[in-house]
């Protein structure tokens, strides 16, 4: 979305009240405009995702994941990645089916990939409101059959 000057400072003005509670750090104005930009979808939509995203204190900066991480259950419409959303350890590849990192995973042993997959699902828990770890999910799959 393209946000007007108003909706970047209200976002900056809730993250500075999170960091006065609980010592988060602050966003800078321009951190936060870059992420709303580069976030797709209805101004009321991503506006509310970057809203509780700044209330988020393990979130360190302003970014489309994070926002997209707090996209709100109503809504109007699913969130939606942006077409290139840079691998964190790859920049010039994308996130989504790097070839950097399917090499690395590759030469990585059985004990190294599964310590990754248990890091993977600590960021995605700590990150993402809506996160349900597999074994969870599989268990409540079991319950309800
Ligand atoms: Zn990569």
């Amino acid at each position: 979305m393209n946000p007007t000057g108003a909706q970047v400072a209200a976002i900056r003005d809730t993250r500075t009240q999170t960091a006065e509670h609980t010592g988060c750090p602050e966003w800078q104005l321009a951190g936060i405009r870059a992420a709303l930009l580069a976030t797709q979808g209805a101004p009321a939509d991503v506006m509310s995702a970057a809203m509780l995203a700044a209330g988020d204190a393990s979130l360190r900066v302003p970014s489309e994941p994070g926002f997209l991480g707090h996209w709100p259950r109503n809504a109007s419409a699913e969130r939606r990645r942006s077409a290139f959303t840079p691998c964190a350890d790859h920049k010039e590849h994308p996130a989504g089916g790097c070839p950097a990192c399917r090499a690395e995973r590759a030469a990585m042993t059985e004990e190294q990939r599964l310590a990754a997959i248990a890091e993977a699902h600590q960021i995605l828990a700590a990150t993402t409101s809506q996160y349900v770890p597999p074994a969870v999910a599989r268990a409540l799959a079991q319950e309800a059959s």
